[in-house]
């Protein structure tokens, strides 16, 4: 019985009704706005306003709703009246005959206001419209009219605000009667963020970083990485609430600075070794890698090609995407002057008039080969012995450095900004990395630009 009562009272739903001057939905087009607060069961308040639009009121809209421009020429602006309409609706789902439409109305007149009132469609959006077409299904028409007598609901003051919502307040009663409270939350449309409690929004950083989400227990249940972290975290509880339910287990969301992408990367991988969160996706390490590699064809020419999954014997650098392994297979043949036509064997037209493609099969083929050794060469991080890569660090002074041997990453931390750490074998403020395939796939996007310009090598 308490889960009962307490459960009715998490949930309270505001039906909205406006009217307005007929023209777009923008600031000073609502004429007439009615509030009826429910929990879904019963009307616990109501509230009616007349708004003075900031233009004429069209014709048309006079007929339908009756309301003349003397009725609203004294009355407030809806700026006026922001306040006392955005305590109505805070807290409460949004709810409407057609809620998109008198939601954006809405919408655009608080946005119009300022900042303050964007809490204001956190609880979500529930259309009676799309209610009535689940409870009822096969009515010929779902127009509040019309549904409202096929019901038998009886509307006073039909295209007034206060009719039109206490209408839809009653389809809402109705279909609770028959479907019960937690069918009726089903219904709950979220777009906006909902957060567990105490967090809030704009106080998550915007740095790069690792984000731990927390359950009850201070258990990690999930572990991520981001660029900008508040952006990512937000981005976990605003898919329209379709965020999985098992967000709703997180408690407490932790987060710890990178200062680079490489960093958090590491920072990630590392963390979910040691912690192996529930809901972080088993197999996430390893997946899928694409390498690039050099074959032979039939012809003895030197190809390089992308293979997926095994690892073939030539490997240059191995991916987690195909999208970046083809990136670095384009920017290496286009670094090395090498004709992408004839690389892919293909029958297309190389585009190029001077390319050595057009030259004698013999010329082509040793320019070709000759061209090919030297990605080879470079390409590959074999034989490069020791060196290290380094990064923006979590504060100012500091460095992020990832030490590697050959194509091998040993190991990983912050470090002073004039630190050198190949100055011993492994410097203590450095985590030793595992020897993992998935790891040198992890890291070997951000080697390849490196390796000539910011490298490091004892
Ligand atoms: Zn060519």
């Amino acid at each position: 019985m308490r889960s009962k009562a307490i459960k009715n009272l998490s949930m309270a739903y505001a039906v909205v009704d406006i009217e307005t001057n007929g023209a777009a939905p923008g600031a000073g087009t609502v004429t007439e706005l009615a509030v009826c607060i429910t929990d879904g069961q019963r009307m616990l308040g109501r509230s009616e306003w007349l708004i003075r639009p900031d233009a004429a009121i069209s014709p048309f809209v006079q007929r339908l709703t009756g309301i003349r421009p003397e009725d609203v020429e004294d009355a407030p602006s809806f700026r006026e009246l922001a306040p006392e309409i955005a305590a109505r609706l805070e807290g409460h789902v949004f709810v409407a005959h057609n809620a998109a439409f008198d939601h954006t109305y809405l919408q655009r007149e608080f946005e119009a206001c300022g900042e303050g009132y964007k809490g204001l469609w956190k609880e979500g959006r529930l259309c009676t419209v799309q209610l009535a077409r689940k409870v009822w299904p096969g009515q010929a028409s779902y127009s509040l009219g019309n549904i409202c007598a096929a019901l038998g609901i009886a509307v006073e003051h039909r295209h007034r605000a206060g009719g039109d919502a206490e209408a839809a307040l009653n389809l809402l009663h109705r279909a609770t009667e028959l479907k019960g409270a937690t069918f009726l939350e089903s219904m709950v449309k979220r777009r906006a963020v909902l957060l567990p409690a105490g967090i809030q929004a704009d106080e998550l950083p915007e740095h790069p970083g690792v984000y731990y989400f927390l359950d009850a227990k201070g258990r990690a249940i999930y572990i991520g990485k981001a660029i900008n972290l508040r952006k990512r975290i937000v981005s976990h509880f605003s898919r329209n609430g379709k965020g999985g339910e098992w967000l709703q287990r997180v408690a407490e969301i932790r987060t710890e600075p990178a200062g680079n992408e490489l960093a958090a990367l590491l920072l990630e991988y590392l963390a979910i070794l040691k912690h192996k969160p529930e809901y972080n996706v088993q197999g996430r390490f390893p997946l899928q890698l694409y390498h690039l590699f050099i074959y032979s064809n039939r012809a003895g020419q030197p190809k390089l090609a992308i293979a997926r999954g095994k690892k073939p014997e030539q490997v240059l650098q191995t991916f987690r995407s195909r999208d970046a392994a083809r990136d670095a297979y384009l920017k290496l043949l286009e670094t090395h002057a090498i004709c992408p036509v004839f690389n892919h064997q293909s029958r297309q037209r190389c585009a190029n008039p001077d390319c050595y493609c057009k030259e004698t099969a013999e010329t082509r083929d040793a320019l070709h080969a000759d061209r090919m050794a030297v990605l080879v060469q470079t390409a590959t991080l074999r034989d490069v012995g020791r060196f290290w890569v380094s990064g923006t660090g979590r504060t100012p002074g500091e460095k992020s450095v990832l030490l590697m041997e050959d194509e091998q990453p040993l190991a990983f931390g912050f470090a002073p900004e004039d630190a050198d750490p190949t100055a011993e074998e492994i410097p203590d403020y450095l985590q030793s990395l595992p020897d993992a395939a998935n790891l040198r796939a992890l890291v070997e996007p951000f080697l390849i630009h490196k390796k000539t310009s910011n490298l490091s090598s004892s």
